[in-house]
């Protein structure tokens, strides 16, 4: 997609820090973190949402949700703990329109999220 800013962030068009990267899958730091980790997953091909990811070819959210713990792993939060969100649709917050895991640890998080 053309204008999509992840993924122009895919086509390297947009600098990030790239963190762990597979074939149909990339994570980069988000600009603005959250927390000690804060990662974001994507697959490299569009998909606006959760749900369109779901439907999309087999495998390919399950490499999204490895390459998740993946990076857990590398940052060094999959023991302390961590959370994988995915926010869906306006009432979530969701901002840009290329489905995207944040990775976020290495700090207590509070439940129920705000
Ligand atoms: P959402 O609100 O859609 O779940 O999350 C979008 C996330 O993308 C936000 O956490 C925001 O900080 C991050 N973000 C927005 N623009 C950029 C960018 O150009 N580069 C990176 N690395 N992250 C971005
Ligand atoms: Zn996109």
């Amino acid at each position: 997609m053309t204008d999509c800013l992840f993924c122009k962030i895919v086509t390297k068009e947009i600098p990030a820090t790239i963190v762990y990267e597979t074939d149909r899958t990339v994570a980069f730091r988000d600009v603005n973190p959250q927390a000690p980790t804060h990662v974001l997953v994507i697959p490299k091909g569009h998909y606006e949402n959760t749900a369109a990811l779901a439907a999309a070819d087999e495998g390919l959210a399950d490499e999204v949700l490895k390459t998740a713990h993946a990076v857990a792993v590398q940052e060094g939060v999959a023991d302390t703990g961590y959370r994988l969100v995915f926010n869906t649709g306006p009432q979530a917050g969701q901002t840009v329109f290329h489905v995207h895991g944040h990775v976020v640890g290495g700090r207590d998080l509070q439940w129920p999220p705000g």
